[in-house]
């Protein structure tokens, strides 16, 4: 399942399954200087006729998906949550896996419930879903509580992504703090869980919404903005890779990435 991976997998496959901050980290063995990619996901289904190059950009099939993290597998690859990155980070300047990586999921959209979360539990991997409550359970494009449920319950960590997907920069103080503060809070109590990450819709950030995120106890915050992640990067603007319907991409950004 992790061909070419290290002796430690046992132990790194609880770690995983588990997907909470508190999890026990494997001691640190590698010696590998920390360094994590970080995926962007949207939209998992089949190019629609007539979908315009910008739709197509933020879109992947399950074919390339299931390629994708084929790929992980058979080159060593364990795939963390964000919070799991976050404990790492925290701990020290070297990994505690050979090759860590962290897929994230943005907006709730249904696709990622029909054609991702299938296969994430086929290759026994985790991830990290970014949601906005605002068309949760109301419009059909988007998950509904229950199907976000199910993803929680198979290991993913759930975080959060605003309340009604706005650009940040153009809010009130007061409209800023309603966006993080009461979708994180609705997020916490529909789904049970702590919402403790935070990615910026368009992944727009600023001073403003760093000191917000702090003020209402998030942990991390994401960009868009394309990168490694190091144990120099700032929790609150972490940087990624946004996945595009390209093979070529991803591998490079996995072995080459900086
Ligand atoms: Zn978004």
């Amino acid at each position: 399942m992790f061909g070419g991976a290290s002796a430690s997998l046992p132990a790194l496959l609880h770690y995983s399954s588990t997907a909470t901050s508190t999890a026990p980290l494997p001691t640190d063995s590698s010696g590998q200087p920390l360094r994590i990619p970080v995926f962007i996901y949207h939209t998992v289904a089949e190019n629609k006729p007539g979908e315009t190059k910008s739709q197509e950009a933020y879109s992947i099939t399950p074919e390339v998906l299931d390629q994708e993290l084929s790929y992980l597998e058979t080159h060593g690859y364990t795939t963390i949550t964000i919070a799991q990155m976050r404990d790492m980070l925290a701990r020290g300047t070297t990994s505690p896996i050979a090759k860590p990586v962290a897929l994230t999921f943005d907006d709730g959209w249904v696709t990622q419930y029909k054609n991702a979360l299938p296969l994430l539990k086929k290759h026994h991997q985790t991830a990290t879903f970014y949601i906005y409550p605002n068309p949760i359970s109301k419009d059909e494009r988007f998950m509904t509580w229950d199907q976000l449920k199910e993803v929680k319950d198979a290991g993913m960590e759930m975080a959060g992504h605003s309340y009604t997907h706005p650009l940040l920069s153009k809010l009130t103080p007061e409209q800023l703090h309603h966006e993080l503060y009461d979708s994180k809070t609705l997020l916490e109590e529909k789904l049970g869980v702590k919402i403790d990450d935070f990615a910026s819709p368009f992944g727009y950030t600023s001073p403003a919404v760093v000191a917000e995120l702090e003020k209402d106890g998030y942990l991390s915050g994401r960009t868009t903005n394309r990168g490694m992640l190091h144990v120099a990067t700032s929790t609150m603007a972490l940087t990624g890779y946004l996945v595009h319907q390209d093979l070529f991409d991803f591998e490079w950004a996995l072995e080459h990435g900086k």
